[in-house]
């Protein structure tokens, strides 16, 4: 027979998920209404009203997917894509190759232009791949998790209403951490996660559409090829109809409800700046051990760094040793940058200078000397 479920207690300081705040768990032990409770409705709407402060907007539909961010970017492309559509990806990294992939899968026609991983796109450099394809929608990620490069964004809407396209941005690891503002950028379409910057579990993600992009779904000529994500159909569940569509996993939102009303707490500029400042502790921090980081500095995220691993030692190892030993989560590299960088996430409820002080003390005792 099977014990009650017990699990190690980490700290979780890898891309994602980064630990939950407690008031956030308890938040989720709550007992569940129904999805149609008007208790519960009220919830929703206060995760909308929260949602669009912690992003800067007033975009009416704005809501949370059921499911991870892989779900919000699958929402964002199955209702913002139509066949045929040039979508243009600008790949900085993994996660725009994931946008290209699932774009292509959904009929559209796409274009992407790349760069080497840790770099980001000038404004210079969009505006020439916007002459030569023409796209419907522009799509970027603002912060690339497998990088750690932060995209910058000023200027690229209006390039993108110049040219009379859409502008989808992937905000999975920037949404609270990193200052984003969404109205003011002209960013149309956007999502995240609930397990990085928000410091709450992995399963309520983030999704706003611009009303230029309901525009567009609005007069779309093929119904949305995603029943579970089709907007047309969740913002009657979400909006003023109530309608049921699925059953909310209604402990997850209370969670986010919860994780979303600590930022708003908090201020969501103190919180970007709470994100700038220890990572800024964390860079000196991992400098002064000898380590070197793989992002210049202008372009680093405040959520995620990327530190290069030192020839001749075994990155893989030293991970486990952290994670078994000092109960230390960090992350290895991914894609291109597999076996050459760790992933530090300093995230949520966790961007606290007591828990770079914690890695750097392990480090020092796992690292060869
Ligand atoms: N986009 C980015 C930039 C990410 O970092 C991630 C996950 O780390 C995703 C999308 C996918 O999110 P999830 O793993 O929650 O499905």
């Amino acid at each position: 027979q099977l014990e009650p479920l017990s699990t190690p207690e980490r700290l979780l300081l890898g891309p994602g998920p980064s630990n939950a705040h407690p008031a956030v768990l308890q938040a989720m032990n709550t007992p569940p209404l129904g999805h149609l409770d008007p208790a519960f409705l009220a919830v929703m709407d206060e995760i909308q009203s929260l949602l669009r402060y912690v992003w800067q907007t007033e975009n009416p539909l704005t809501i949370a997917v059921s499911g991870t961010g892989t779900a919000a970017m699958e929402a964002t492309i199955a209702n913002a894509v139509e066949p045929g559509d040039v979508v243009l990806v600008g790949v900085i990294g993994y996660f725009g190759n994931r946008l290209v992939d699932m774009a292509g899968r959904y009929g559209a026609d796409v274009r992407s232009i790349t760069k080497p991983w840790g770099q980001v796109f000038s404004l210079e450099e969009l505006r020439t791949a916007l002459q030569t394809h023409r796209p419907t929608i522009l799509a970027l990620v603002h912060a690339e998790t497998s990088t750690g490069a932060c995209q910058p964004l000023e200027g690229v809407g209006e390039l993108c209403r110049e040219f009379g396209c859409l502008l989808l941005i992937d905000t999975v690891t920037s949404l609270g951490g990193v200052p984003i503002f969404l109205d003011e950028w002209g960013i149309d379409l956007a999502y995240s996660c609930s397990q990085k910057g928000l410091g709450c579990p992995p399963g309520a993600s983030p999704f706003t559409m611009s009303p230029r992009a309901v525009e567009k779904l609005q007069q779309r000529r093929t119904k949305v090829a995603n029943w579970y994500l089709d907007m047309t159909l969740l913002h009657k569940y979400w909006g003023s109809e109530r309608v049921y569509h699925h059953t909310a996993p209604i402990n997850m939102y209370y969670a986010l409800r919860e994780a979303l009303r600590l930022i708003a707490e908090e201020g969501v500029e103190n919180s970007w700046r709470r994100h700038q400042e220890n990572v800024e502790y964390l860079w000196q921090s991992l400098e002064d051990i000898g380590l070197s980081l793989h992002v210049q500095r202008e372009y680093r995220l405040p959520t995620l760094t990327t530190v290069r691993i030192p020839e001749g030692v075994d990155g893989k190892a030293i991970a486990r040793q952290l994670l078994l030993e000092h109960n230390i989560e960090i992350g290895g590299g991914l894609g291109e940058l597999a076996g050459q960088v760790w992933r530090v996430g300093l995230m949520g409820f966790n961007s606290r200078k007591e828990n770079v002080d914690r890695l750097i003390e392990a480090l020092q005792q796992v690292l060869p000397k």
